[in-house]
């Protein structure tokens, strides 16, 4: 058993017991982790402020290999994300990447790239003052090609074109979409109309720092927000019921409740 230090994401807390907390981490160097962390709730702990969700903390753990849960010696606050903190509907953003992690992600397997996406999607969210759901959307399209499926964006897989037409039908088992004249009428497709198509594209290539620049009406957003959950519970297993994302279509609704009357406005 040896200490081992590396940057970690908090993805989940929960009380155990009076004073300890286990969590959740997504880290830099071993992968996702489960760790306990012994006294971490008294006012005394040296832990106090370190151990939020949705901050990067730097973790000293004992760690012994293939062992369920691992203890937590020491942390420290690296990146608090204090506007994630601050504001409600940014915070049940943040949750959603972090869930969607902690749901798929294998315990010690090593995935520098996606611990990066990570600290990206909440630096972004952190900083942008509007378009928050853009920047979810593009941690959409590149956790699928971490977890090997890519979205082919650019061109009818069928005869390559690239021009865009009013309707295209992409399929989920291929990754792909292809025009009227290509589809196999037999197939269950998911039709992408021209806008959504030019919105997907746009993400697709956008940094995360800039994702939030996009206006997008409130149904466009529900379309391509359904496209591409549909897309991720298809290849992804265990994100079928992410509370995440029921908490924060609930806070969207109450919202509305209170903005009552107002037409389909664009988003945030
Ligand atoms: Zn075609």
């Amino acid at each position: 058993m040896g200490l081992e230090k590396s940057n970690a994401v908090i993805l989940y807390g929960r009380k155990q017991g009076e004073t300890s907390k286990i969590l959740t981490v997504l880290t830099q160097k071993f992968g996702k982790l489960t760790l306990i962390a012994k006294g971490s709730r008294s006012m005394k702990s040296k832990f106090l402020g370190a151990l939020e969700p949705y901050t990067v903390a730097q973790i000293v753990f004992y760690r012994k290999e293939n062992r369920e849960m691992q203890f937590l010696s020491d942390a420290a606050m690296i990146q608090p994300f204090v506007h994630i903190h601050a504001q409600l509907g940014k915070m049940a953003l943040a949750a959603i990447p972090c869930e969607i992690i902690d749901k798929s992600e294998e315990n010690e397997h090593v995935n520098r790239e996606l611990y990066k996406l990570l600290v990206e999607t909440l630096s972004a969210l952190d900083v942008a003052a509007s378009g928050h759901k853009n920047i979810i959307r593009v941690f959409y399209i590149r956790f699928l090609k971490l977890s090997g499926f890519e979205i082919e964006l650019r061109y009818c897989s069928g005869c390559h074109k690239t021009e865009v037409d009013e309707r295209q039908y992409y399929l989920f088992a291929d990754g792909a979409y292809y025009c009227r004249a290509c589809l196999d009428s037999n197939s269950d497709s998911f039709v992408l109309c021209k806008y959504i198509l030019e919105l997907l594209r746009w993400y697709n290539t956008i940094p995360l720092s800039q994702a939030h620049r996009a206006r997008v009406a409130m149904t466009q957003g529900r379309e391509v927000d359904s496209f591409l959950m549909t897309n991720l519970r298809y290849h992804v297993e265990g994100l079928e019921n992410l509370k995440s994302i029921r908490y924060f279509i609930q806070l969207q609704s109450n919202l509305k409740m209170q903005q009552k009357g107002k037409k389909d406005g664009t988003e945030n």
